[in-house]
């Protein structure tokens, strides 16, 4: 069934600012485009289905690639402008444009008929802190009813990371701002101000500089395999171990997503640390670019959304502490982390962080909405 909440999602994607600003992110729509042309030769003459159509973009890509016939599929009425821009691309022959939900729709007349399997389905489905939206489900269901055996998705694997940022900056400027206003002391605020700035999680742009450590895998999802049920309830430990001197004041979460065939390997090539542990200054992870999958081949495309690479529309997601917590070089900090999926709002997360660290342990709640 279509929830209250699932018609103002559709409504928000209605607007076409949202759309721009999609359109805009270049690293975004550019790694699409280059993800298909990579796999030109198996999208050719082939059938795709586009979930979450939105204007039309991926789907004209994947038909100029050569693709014989493609669904492309939104929920919100942007698909109305999808229609007018395959027309005036002369795809109409190639294109079709369905508005409805990717998912059986009873009684809520937004039905989709597709009435053949597919070779390939292609979505842009991430959302902040990758699960954010939970639209993941649409692609599972999508793969489910329509993939043929040996079928392409695009994307095809998604890893979401943490690491222990520290950025007095913003302290600075969202808490030290109350101790002198136009010369008036209203430092009595500052408690307020913390829950106003670090109660829920926010959506914003970090450096690499502002990254303590190498990061840590949260988790990774195989769009090939992966199930519902196993976005409902994240959870990951994970351990740092400080390679600065510097006050810690909360925790940064990005992802990035691949491009694979099903005929290639799954390409797990992480960080050196994660294989093989303790590193030294030189090679922090500011100076050296490794705040995401390295490709082992130069033509694999990953779209990643980390603090040291080009910037996204998707920033990065930070769930701050309320106060600062001064780490010495080489001070571990270690907890756990859930995300999980709200249970009357699916599309919100529930974070749940537990912190420990030099004999300080903590727990902190926060909700993305
Ligand atoms: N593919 C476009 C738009 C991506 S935004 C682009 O790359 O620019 C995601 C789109 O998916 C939105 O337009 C939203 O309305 C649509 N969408 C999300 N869940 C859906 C579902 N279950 N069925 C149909 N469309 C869906």
């Amino acid at each position: 069934p279509l929830t209250a909440y699932d018609v103002s999602y559709f409504n928000a994607y209605a607007n076409l600012e949202v759309h721009e600003e999609m359109l805009k992110d270049r690293v975004r729509t550019e790694s699409y485009r280059s993800a298909i042309m990579q796999h030109q030769k198996f999208i050719t003459d082939k059938v795709v289905i586009d979930v979450g159509c939105g204007t039309g973009v991926l789907s004209i890509f994947c038909a100029r690639a050569g693709a014989r016939r493609v669904y492309a599929v939104d929920a919100s009425l942007i698909a109305n402008q999808a229609k007018q821009v395959v027309e005036d691309n002369n795809l109409s022959d190639k294109v079709i444009v369905l508005h409805g939900r990717i998912e059986v729709c009873y009684s809520c007349f937004l039905d989709v008929e597709i009435e053949e399997t597919v070779d390939v389905i292609i979505s842009e489905w991430m959302g902040y802190m990758l699960v954010y939206e939970s639209m993941l489900e649409s692609v599972i269901f999508a793969r489910d009813k329509w993939l043929k055996p040996g079928g392409l998705i695009l994307p095809s694997h998604a890893s979401l990371y943490m690491a222990p940022v520290t950025n007095s900056e913003r302290y600075h400027q969202s808490i030290d701002f109350w101790h002198n206003v136009y010369g008036i002391k209203m430092s009595a605020l500052i408690p307020f101000a913390k829950l106003t700035a670090f109660e829920e999680p926010s959506v914003e742009t970090i450096k690499g500089e502002n990254v303590l450590t190498w990061p840590s895998l949260v988790t990774e999802v195989d769009c090939y395999t992966v199930r519902v049920q196993e976005l409902k309830t994240i959870t990951a430990k994970y351990e740092f171990s400080s390679m600065l001197q510097a006050p810690l004041h909360g925790f940064a979460f990005w992802f990035d997503v691949e491009f694979n065939g099903p005929e290639l390997p799954v390409l797990n090539y992480y960080y050196n640390q994660l294989t093989s542990g303790s590193l030294s200054q030189d090679q922090h992870p500011h100076s050296s670019g490794h705040l995401r999958k390295r490709p082992k081949s130069e033509e694999a495309v990953i779209l990643s959304t980390a603090p040291e690479d080009a910037p996204t529309h998707w920033q990065q997601t930070l769930v701050y502490m309320f106060d600062p917590i001064q780490l010495e070089e080489g001070q571990i900090v270690e907890g756990s982390v859930t995300i999980s999926q709200r249970e009357e709002h699916s599309r919100f997360l529930n974070i749940r962080l537990e912190f420990n660290s030099g004999g300080r342990s903590f727990e902190k709640v926060s909700v993305l909405r």
